[in-house]
């Protein structure tokens, strides 16, 4: 993606892994053949492969940069953590292009997770003899509390793999005392806020940058693909509450709709920041190129 600048903050992505992915009727539990094809034509092309019939899908990391701090928020799946294919991802990419992107380990002041999913936490730590232990030794980790205590639970029930992700991605930042527990009104300061859109995951957040009268929101996983734009209701299976993740879903896009918000969701493919329009009771959505 194009770096986006709004006022004095610059956001930049740095990809772990992009490019045909999945099926849509493997993601949508609503999928409807004939709706997915009039809707098609209408949706940038971008986003679905008619080659392979397959959506075209991102792993990524954003870079938020303000006059004061150096944000990641969300770490993709990260190295040494075990995970079965399709996400063994190898790890060279996103190191090549944190480093492309002039940062070091030492330089991130702040990691937010907008939820605690495999993908989403992955390089929030790295494998040292034997430990797992922050890859960013200067970092604060903002989690949302209740959604830390989610999966803490859910290991506590022996949930696998959400089990290895609480403890190799999250209780270390934790047990390091670099981790602020938060709510989801939490505020860093007037550029960067937390704003609630649960159902994804218990507790998922979208993260909200502010400079020079413009906005920019990381919608985490709020919409895997560009559908849900056109099928709001459409809710993936891949949801913790798919009811609830729809009502997040429309109230999020009713409220941004029009405005002039940049958009960025964590899967959708280069060149990944859109503007979202109000179409009836549907939206439609347009990158920024
Ligand atoms: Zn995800």
């Amino acid at each position: 993606m194009r770096q986006l600048r709004i006022g004095d903050v610059t956001i930049d992505a740095v990809i772990e892994r992009c490019g045909p992915w999945r099926r849509p009727q493997d993601c949508f539990s609503a999928y409807d053949e004939a709706i997915f094809r009039r809707h098609l034509p209408t949706m940038e092309p971008e986003i679905f492969d008619p080659a392979t019939g397959l959506m075209v899908i991102t792993y990524q990391t954003f870079v938020v940069r303000t006059p004061h701090h150096t944000i990641l928020v969300d770490t993709c799946t990260g190295e040494d953590k075990g995970y079965p294919a399709p996400l063994d991802f190898p790890k060279q990419r996103w190191l090549g292009e944190f480093k492309a992107a002039g940062l070091t380990f030492d330089a991130i002041d702040y990691v937010f997770c907008t939820h605690l999913h495999i993908d989403h936490c992955g390089w929030n730590t790295v494998l040292r003899n034997g430990q797992w232990v922050p890859t960013f030794p200067r970092a604060k980790y903002v989690f949302h509390k209740k959604e830390y205590a989610a999966w803490e639970e859910a290991t506590k029930q022996g949930a696998n793999p959400p089990g290895d992700v609480w403890r190799f991605n999250c209780e270390p930042i934790v047990a390091a005392g670099q981790a602020l527990l938060v709510d989801d009104d939490y505020t860093l300061d007037d550029t960067v806020w937390l704003s609630p859109t649960p159902g994804h995951s218990p507790c998922h957040c979208c993260v909200n940058i502010k400079s020079g009268g413009q906005r920019a929101v990381v919608t985490g996983d709020l919409m895997h693909h560009a559908l849900q734009c056109r099928e709001p209701d459409w809710s993936t299976i891949f949801d913790w509450d798919a009811k609830e993740a729809a009502v997040s879903r429309r109230r999020f896009l009713n409220e941004i709709a029009d405005t002039g918000t940049f958009v960025m969701p964590i899967h959708f493919p280069n060149p990944t920041t859109g503007l979202v329009e109000a179409d009836g009771n549907r939206f439609t959505w347009k990158f920024v190129r």
